[in-house]
């Protein structure tokens, strides 16, 4: 199973746990509702991101290893641990196109005006 996928799960199930949780100790404590949901999404909120600071790093997503310094490839990044094959960018950065044209766009423009 790849490591992203390892860490989905974990976070899926510390949140059904944190859930349980929060029912458990709702019904049979009797304590009330709102306090233990807040508290409840505090420590969700802290754990999964403690869990997946990793990610704001470029890892590999099939191991985790740091993938930062490798040069990538045409496909990407091949991690040298376990040969994943990763996209080298993070969410909102552009990306260079393989098969850029001219900037030129007169010429597009010119031809179906005719
Ligand atoms: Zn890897």
């Amino acid at each position: 199973m790849p490591w992203l996928a390892k860490l989905r799960l974990r976070v899926f199930a510390v949140l059904v746990a944190l859930t349980i949780g929060v029912i458990g100790v709702v019904g049979m404590l009797s304590v009330p509702v709102l306090p233990a949901v807040g508290v409840a999404i505090v420590a969700a909120a802290a754990v999964v991101n403690s869990m997946t600071a990793k990610l704001s790093a470029v890892t590999c997503a099939g191991c985790g290893a740091s993938i930062a310094k490798m040069p990538a490839g045409t496909y990407g990044i091949t991690c040298t641990k376990c040969g994943t094959i990763n996209f080298p960018y993070r969410s909102g950065e552009q990306t260079p196109l393989l098969a850029a044209g001219s900037d030129d766009d007169s010429v597009d423009e010119d031809v179906n005006d005719a």
